[in-house]
């Protein structure tokens, strides 16, 4: 059983990362519960949305606002920022990028579900500029949990199109994408130090043993990320 985090996220006082698949299908949430009350988080204190690839930023900045999502958790999102103690967040990947960032204190955090589509409508630049906006951040720290990377992730021409010149790797008459240097570019737009983003190359499509993938089963399973503070 692994979970795959940031000593940084850690160290700022919060708990959280990226299960791999031997924790199970991450889209029952009953096999969610069970992670959290192994950890010793209130299963009813995380919070949940309905995932749609859009550009949609969830906010917490209070125990109401977290309460009225915990009670109508089926609203479309793909974002939330949280600056409250004592709630935490869920998304659900299986090749999409779990992007977590975090102020060093822990004061405030956002967890981001970037498919391609999120990363196209810029949606790391619009989490990390709502994050420091909230005014509770010092230095930002970010980290890509495991997701699709370069050596599995190919594209046509049509959705190469959209990426910078720079994200695309072209070999063989194939192109693939780098969505980590894409995120760090617009991470970097929005403020933040490209010496503070980590981007640990675990590949989703490449390694069965540890990850769900949609891109390589074609199986409605998902890994499960999150970041709660006590
Ligand atoms: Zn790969």
């Amino acid at each position: 059983m692994t979970t795959y985090t940031d000593n940084r996220l850690l160290a700022a006082g919060l708990v959280g990362g990226t299960l791999s698949r031997h924790h199970g299908n991450m889209r029952d949430i009953t096999v969610q519960n069970g992670v959290y009350t192994q950890l010793d988080i209130p299963p009813q204190k995380i919070l949940h949305f309905h995932q749609t690839h859009s550009d949609t930023i969830v906010p917490i900045l209070s125990d109401d606002d977290a309460a009225h999502v915990a009670a109508a958790p089926e609203q479309d999102a793909d974002a939330w920022l949280v600056t409250v103690s004592g709630w935490g967040v869920a998304i659900q990947t299986a090749d999409c990028v779990p992007l977590f960032l975090f102020d060093e204190n822990g004061r405030a955090f956002a967890l981001a579900h970037c498919g391609w589509r999120g990363v196209v409508n810029r949606l790391p630049f619009k989490t990390a500029t709502a994050l420091k906006k909230t005014g509770k951040c010092g230095k930002i720290f970010g980290w890509l949990g495991p997701h699709i990377q370069v050596c599995c992730f190919e594209v046509q021409e049509d959705v190469a199109a959209q990426f910078l010149p720079t994200s695309l790797h072209r070999k063989n008459g194939k192109i693939f994408v780098n969505l980590n240097l894409e995120i760090i570019s617009q991470l970097k737009e929005a403020g933040l130090n490209p010496l503070d983003i980590k981007t640990p190359y675990y590949c989703t499509c490449g390694d069965e043993k540890n990850f769900f993938s949609w891109r390589r089963d074609h199986v409605r399973q998902n890994l499960l990320s999150f970041i709660y503070k006590p």
